[in-house]
């Protein structure tokens, strides 16, 4: 089997080698397919090695594994072998794809007797430990080299086998991400511990962390609003600590007995007039009259280097063996970032780097202790450029790769647009204007189109992408625009069926409430061909077409564009000549989603479409590969609404009061409810309890509901009828968020609002001010039903808060992060920051200060690889440097293809494996 994946694996480190762009490169041409060739026939090869395994396991769970492995050789085998056909950013998704799945091969075939690395940066025999577990066993001398062999990399071993890590240790480790030695090197410390002086009780300092020698005095549970363990020390000084425990068990007690000698570490804050500590650390000393003065046991007088914690694994197994492999294969972990750049930064090597934050000397300087614990140490800074300018390097490969490809040339005259134009209720934006010229050069092009149009709220990105659609129409190709939510896609298709209409295209909504069958009629006609006739008949009744009908004409290219929500992803979804792709809100897609629509076309253009205001290095980041067009300019006559926060209970009889007053104005107001975390059911509950106080507080107004438990019929004809001013109005949950469009509507009332993030405020304030005319957007602050009333929602805040400091981070978890991160005091503060800037940009950095990058951005589900130790917003200059240098460095040698890049070009290929290689 070893020589087997040596096979596959010497034709990917080739093309490796060769650099990824010069995959699809008409001179090597030749070679490439040679060179797949030989990696399909290994991959076969192999797939049937592991089939055969997995027919007679040594386990269960071997059986799994064998068969998905060998499954996914086979797919392999398949996707190399049309590699003549494919495009050069999916050859080299299939490359990376080869490079992940010999990894994996790699990482369970049992160590070779004798072995060394023939990793670039590994040039000294080293020891290496036993791969099959066996009790003790010292590590064995590493001997000769034997060529014919594949190297098993010794960062590549899996930790089970090692000593102290037996399957179930293994598997608490690999839930943390720990499996193989290279995951144990980079499981980094979360602290350093300055326990180098023992303090007396006396000398301790508030909010310094120290450690120091008590006597247990007394020992008790405190029942208190929380049950809490309290136990009263005294140091060897003679000075009182009080300690407190709020998580514990009866152990505690037992071994906190009176009399008890401890060392305690801790960081004690002040409480009145003494000192105070939570959570101590402690550590079993013997009586006085046992131990010789000054002598501590071990563990004490030291910098203690602590680990985060891996549930179910002691922290000195963890400790033990992460240093312990840290120690032996610093060495080999392959640098990437090229040493004369390293040097010209002063950053220090990554075997340095790692070394240092693994073993501290404990000469270390307390200035550097602190700068560790800050995370902003030379060897962590090193950590943080490397994730960094891989990044940068992946993000400009992808694009140099993408704008290889093949694409349909659109080209069009300069009157293409005239018909759209005429039927324009509007005179198209400067901005508009200038975006259209820039699409429409992208797709004179004979490559994808990438390119992200960025405008705030309401500056009218829609247009821009109809007359990206209406350009490749008119060159005879199709369209598809994908919506994340059914209102957003219903109303795209409202505006869009009029100028389509004018412009003579054929268009279709298609959604997952889209009619499923056609009538017996129809699908005679469809069979027939007759589709003209079947369009016709539905527009004439007023019926939507059925999703047979729009599939069928999608395929025989009858219609030139659909307009949907993800059920255009759907496998059944064909297209004749899918020329464009574009989506809207980009962010509220998953990077599957984006790359299933994209795949439905040969490398179709790609527009995609966010009001998400981004800092300018964090488009760097996240979009680094695309090319932005900006609307930097809302359509004249827009006022900005002025934002006032209502705070207290009469909070609501003010909103009422505007209401009111708007509707007398002749214009109409939304009144959206609180969004509830992970409870539609709340959430509808509360927007039905709100919708009958208002129906009763304002009983001469008509008011209406909508939420996301509509059906599509429903929720239309109450937003139909909002839109017609039958309704003046409508109390809704979030479904109005993105996109809903009615322009005399003039009030927005937002209750609640301290649960909503800074931008989702931005976007609902959006909603209003799109006509003539001031408009209004209230934020209401600690009022709403649920508060006052106790009807809904008071249990599900209590639990909510209960529960954050366990929490990890969810996407809408905006209230309960405002209570963890910043008291209940930042609520009121965030929203006057909303309140007294209409500028989207500075209210994204003020969100991204607020939840994260992570949070606001999606960046989880990028398609990015994920960082690990950057923080995009602290390492702003990191993050500046390494897109320079990136770039720099693809300058010199676009391929990576010199020698001395080598390492570089390969530890790149191994950090974007787990990511798809072209745009999603
Ligand atoms: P967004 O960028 O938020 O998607 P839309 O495309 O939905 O914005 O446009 C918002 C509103 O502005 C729509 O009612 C649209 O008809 C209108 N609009 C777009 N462009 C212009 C323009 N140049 N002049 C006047 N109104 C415009
Ligand atoms: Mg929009």
């Amino acid at each position: 089997m070893r020589e087997l994946l040596a096979a596959l694996r010497r034709p990917i480190d080739e093309l490796c080698a060769r650099g990824l762009p010069s995959l699809a490169s008409p001179d090597g041409e030749e070679r490439v397919l040679e060179l797949a060739g030989q990696m399909a026939s290994a991959a076969r090869a192999l797939s049937a090695a592991f089939a055969g395994k997995s027919a007679r396991p040594a386990s269960e769970a071997e059986h799994l594994r064998c068969k998905k492995t060998a499954e996914d050789l086979a797919l392999l085998a398949e996707s190399v072998a049309t590699m003549g056909r494919l495009p050069l950013s999916e050859r080299q998704r299939v490359v990376a794809l080869g490079l992940r799945l010999c990894a994996g091969v790699a990482m369970y075939l049992p160590a070779p007797s004798d072995k060394r690395p023939v990793s670039a940066v590994a040039p000294t025999p080293i020891a290496k430990p036993q791969a099959v577990p066996s009790s003790r066993q010292a590590p064995v001398k590493v001997a000769a080299p034997s060529a014919s062999e594949l190297p098993a990399d010794p960062l590549l071993q899996p930790l089970l086998g090692l000593p102290g890590v037996g399957p179930v240790t293994a598997e608490k480790l690999a839930a943390r991400g720990l499996e193989r030695v290279i995951d144990a090197l980079y499981f980094l410390p979360r602290r350093y511990d300055d326990l180098r002086q023992v303090v007396p009780v006396g000398q301790l300092q508030p909010g310094v962390l120290q450690a120091t020698v008590v006597l247990v005095e007394r020992t008790r549970v405190v029942w208190a609003r929380k049950r809490f363990l309290e136990v009263s020390f005294r140091g060897e000084d003679g000075s009182p600590l009080l300690a407190r425990w709020f998580y514990f068990h009866g152990g505690y007690q037992k071994r906190l007995l009176p009399g008890k000698r401890f060392l305690l570490t801790a960081t004690p804050s002040k409480f009145r007039d003494s000192l105070q500590v939570t959570h101590p650390d402690l550590l079993d000393l013997p009586p006085r009259a046992e131990q010789e003065d000054g002598a501590l046991p071990d563990g004490s007088g030291h910098i203690r280097i602590r680990y985060p914690d891996v549930e179910g694994v002691p922290g000195r197994l963890i400790e033990r063996l992460c240093q312990g492999l840290c120690s032996k294969y610093a060495e080999l972990v392959p640098d990437g970032v090229p040493a004369q750049l390293l040097g010209r930064l002063s950053l220090p090597s990554l075997p340095d780097s790692l070394r240092e934050l693994h073993s501290l000397p404990s000469e270390t300087a307390p200035e550097l202790l602190m700068r560790l614990n800050e995370g902003l140490a030379p060897p962590q800074r090193r950590l943080i450029f490397e994730e960094l300018f891989f990044l940068q390097l992946g993000l400009l490969r992808r694009r140099r790769a993408i704008a290889a490809d093949d694409a349909t040339v659109c080209l069009t005259s300069d009157d293409s647009l005239s018909s759209l134009r005429a039927v324009l209720p509007f005179v198209p934006t400067a901005a508009q204007e200038r975006a259209i010229v820039e699409l429409r050069g992208d797709l004179q092009q004979p490559h994808p189109m990438q390119r992200l149009l960025h405008g705030d709220v309401g500056s009218g990105k829609t247009l821009v992408a109809y007359a990206a659609c209406e350009l490749v129409m008119s060159s005879g190709h199709q369209a598809a625009v994908m919506a994340p939510t059914e209102i957003l896609a219903e109303q795209h298709y409202k505006t869009l069926h009029g100028w389509a209409k004018a412009t003579g295209r054929k268009l279709a909504l298609l959604t997952a409430t889209t009619p499923k069958t056609a009538r017996k009629t129809t699908v005679a006609q469809l069979q027939a061909g007759r589709f003209a006739e079947v369009l016709r008949i539905a527009e004439a009744t007023g019926q939507p077409l059925d999703r047979e009908s729009i599939l069928a004409m999608l395929r025989a290219g009858f219609l030139d564009m659909v307009v949907g929500t993800h059920a255009l992803i759907a496998e059944a979804v064909e297209f004749h000549d899918l020329a464009l792709v574009v989506i809207d809100e980009q962010h509220r897609f998953g990077v599957s989603q984006r790359a299933a629509l994209r795949r439905k076309g040969r490398q179709p253009h790609i527009l995609v479409m966010t009001a998400t205001p981004i800092p300018r290095t964090l488009a760097l980041t996240l979009y680094g590969d695309l090319d932005v067009s900006q609307l930097d300019e809302l359509p004249p006559g827009r006022t900005p609404p002025v934002t006032k926060v209502l705070p207290g209970r009469s909070s609501e009889k003010r909103a009422l009061l505007a209401v009111r007053k708007a509707v007398a104005e002749g214009r109409q107001a939304y009144w959206v409810c609180p969004l509830i975390e992970d409870s539609d059911k709340l959430e509808l509950s509360s927007a039905t309890a709100r919708h009958a106080a208002l129906a009763t507080a304002l009983p001469e107004l008509r008011v209406g509901l909508v939420h996301g438990r509509l059906s599509s019929d429903e929720r239309d004809d109450v937003m139909e009828r909002f839109r017609r001013r039958e309704l003046e109005v409508l109390v809704a949950t979030t479904v109005i968020e993105v996109g809903v469009d009615v322009p005399n509507a003039s009030l927005m009332v937002i209750e609640s609002a301290e649960r909503f993030g800074l931008a989702q405020l931005h976007q609902l304030r959006g909603r209003v001010g799109r006509g003539s005319g001031a408009s209004l957007c209230l934020l209401l602050h600690g009022s709403g039903l649920g508060t006052d009333s106790g009807a809904v929602l008071p249990a599900e805040e209590g639990r909510e808060e209960d529960e954050d400091a366990k929490k990890p981070r969810k996407r809408r978890s905006t209230q309960s992060e405002d209570a963890a991160a910043s008291g209940p005091q930042a609520a009121p503060h965030r929203l006057e920051v909303v309140a007294a800037t209409s500028d989207g940009f500075r209210l994204a950095e003020a969100d991204l200060r607020i939840r994260g990058p992570g949070e606001v951005l999606g960046t989880r589900q990028s398609g990015l690889p994920p960082l690990r130790f950057a923080d995009l917003l602290r390492d702003i200059d990191l993050l500046t440097i390494a897109r320079r240098e990136a770039a720099a460095l693809l300058a010199r040698d676009p391929e990576l293809s010199r020698p001395e890049h080598a390492v570089t070009s390969r530890v790149l290929a191994e950090r974007w494996a787990h990511c798809d290689l072209t745009l999603e």
